[in-house]
């Protein structure tokens, strides 16, 4: 494929670059993504149901199918200044490492304080929520990279900021909670006895570390409950991947800025806001027939929502009170196992990578944690930047497909997203370096349980 072997280190666009509009998908896909459903009467949620949730102006992103391109307001531009555009590197030491004959690139999202892409919702979202003269949000926060990023969406427009956050990373990265608290977030640790479902669940598994589902549940009840707040959340939603579109359209500028046309597409998959985001313009071009790309969704072996789960309504939380989304997954009372480290935890998948997955518009693979921190350090001694679990999944993906080259003489170029740094997750870092991490592949019989959390709605 053609590629440019002069090509920068880095390339950066201009910052009169950076996309004036975001890129919906759902527009170009024949089959769009399932609705949300009410669960006591299984009808789509309509903006208005929605709209007791979440902001008005998101209620209305999450439904919107038919508008390709939707223009980023100037405050959040602005913001989005301070940031972006993210460079798109080259990475030639990496290729070197590992004498392959692929040309590697990847963009960088973890260029900012929070240290990933979450921030480019987290500031929408915010001021949404800031226009429609709300007093605050709620939202969880699992290896506390989102409750980073929304505390600084929402001290920069005055909004408060209560971020649930699950247990396990509370006690394991204080320095997070401390950030969070610094832009003026207070942050519980979830399960909590500050709400009934907290209480309930506590009550049922003494002793648990917490899941993001669990957290969601308390972040939604204390939403729905208080005056002037609305819960918003980090990831799996239409109008998140919506936002994160600006990582894909950027990306694609810079290639073509190149000349460089990708091969293969990769990206790590937790709830797959990120993937979703770099892959969107890309997958716009393949559903319209202009091009084909090879996209590859990477995820834990430890919570395998696409390469073991059903593609089903399930709930997008432990306690079920949010609405049902048609999606991949492993259950709602799926928890991976304690030995877990390398965040990507949540049950499910966004309806609409799910919706791709299903339609054979990408694949997915699933990786062992041992191999992903053995990417990492490798990453870390070429490269530079010290990556975050999630972010190495692709790296490792990136890392397999370039070796596979090696093999076969094909001079393929491949994109991966480097979500963020990886500064607070030295507590991983220090198990794998002590030889400590574990793999653990959950069994058929361990699925089973999760799977027997979803109910039969008929549907
Ligand atoms: C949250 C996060 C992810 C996973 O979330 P997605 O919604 O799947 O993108 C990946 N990498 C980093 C650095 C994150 O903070």
């Amino acid at each position: 494929m053609a590629t440019n072997q002069s090509a920068p280190y880095k390339v950066y666009l201009e910052e009169n670059e950076i996309p004036k509009q975001w890129y919906n998908v759902r527009a170009d896909m024949k089959n769009k993504p399932a609705p949300l459903l009410n669960p006591a009467t299984l009808k789509p949620m309509t903006v208005d149901d929605l709209s007791a949730v979440f902001c008005k102006e998101l209620a209305e992103q999450e439904l919107n199918n038919d508008d390709a391109y939707i223009p980023i307001p100037e405050e959040i531009y602005n913001f989005y200044k301070m940031y972006r555009p993210s460079p798109l590197v080259h990475a030639e030491f990496l290729e070197k490492a590992l004498d392959t004959p692929a040309h590697i690139y990847y963009k960088f999202e973890g260029n900012n304080t929070s240290g990933s892409h979450k921030l480019n919702s987290a500031i929408a979202q915010a001021y949404y929520a800031k226009k429609q003269g709300l007093k605050g949000v709620t939202t969880e926060t699992g290896a506390g990279q989102w409750g980073t990023a929304l505390s600084m969406a929402c001290s920069f427009f005055d909004l408060d900021c209560k971020v649930y956050m699950v247990k396990v990373s509370y006690e394991q990265k204080p320095f997070r909670r401390e950030v969070m608290r610094t832009y003026g977030a207070s942050v519980t640790p979830s399960p909590s006895d500050t709400t009934e479902i907290g209480r309930k669940i506590l009550q049922e598994h003494p002793g648990t570390t917490g899941s993001l589902g669990c957290a969601i549940s308390e972040a939604v009840e204390v939403a729905v409950g208080t005056e002037g707040y609305r819960y918003v959340l980090g990831s799996v939603l239409n109008q998140v991947l919506l936002h994160q579109s600006i990582i894909g359209l950027e990306t694609k500028a810079a290639l073509d800025k190149l000349g460089v046309k990708p091969d293969v597409i990769i990206g790590c998959a937790g709830g797959g806001s990120n993937l979703g985001g770099l892959i969107s313009p890309f997958v716009g071009e393949k559903l319209r027939g202009e091009a084909d790309y090879d996209i590859i969704a990477v995820e834990p072996a430890s919570c395998p929502s696409l390469t073991r789960g059903k593609f089903v309504y399930d709930f997008c939380d432990t306690g079920m009170v949010t609405p049902i989304a048609k999606m991949y997954t492993l259950g709602h009372d799926f928890i991976p196992s304690a030995n877990h480290a390398g965040g990507l935890r949540y049950h499910g998948m966004s309806p609409v990578l799910s919706q791709l997955y299903a339609d054979g518009l990408m694949r997915a693979v699933s990786v062992e944690q041992t191999a992903v921190f053995e990417a990492a350090e490798l990453f870390a001694r070429t490269e530079g930047t010290l990556p975050a679990p999630e972010s190495s999944h692709a790296i490792r993906a990136a890392i397999d497909e370039a070796l596979k080259c090696k093999e076969t003489g094909e001079e393929k170029t491949i994109v991966f997203g480097l979500t963020g740094t990886g500064y607070f997750d030295m507590v991983a870092y220090e198990k794998y370096n002590n030889g400590e991490m574990s793999d653990y592949i959950p069994t058929d019989a361990d699925l089973e349980k999760g799977f027997s959390s979803i109910p039969d709605f008929g549907i």
